[in-house]
């Protein structure tokens, strides 16, 4: 399993993933990217790379655990 998550120490706001990906991504209160739906799909992945600053981390979860 894989999951998606976003270093806001990273994003810059510019909104691409939320424009690109509005199921997985939003724009909260604080101007910044943050994640609404963590699953990962190659959509997901595209926009992962996309971003301007890769704010955008997939992650690997651990089956075992
Ligand atoms: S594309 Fe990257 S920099 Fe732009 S809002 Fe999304 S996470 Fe932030």
């Amino acid at each position: 399993m894989e999951k998606v998550k976003i270093d806001k120490d990273l994003c810059i706001g510019c909104g691409a993933c939320a424009a690109l990906c509005p199921k997985t991504f939003e724009i909260g209160d604080d101007m910044l990217a943050e994640v609404i739906d963590d699953e990962v799909n190659d959509e997901v992945k595209e926009v992962a790379e996309n971003c301007p600053t890769e704010a955008i981390k997939i992650e690997k979860e651990d089956e075992d655990k």
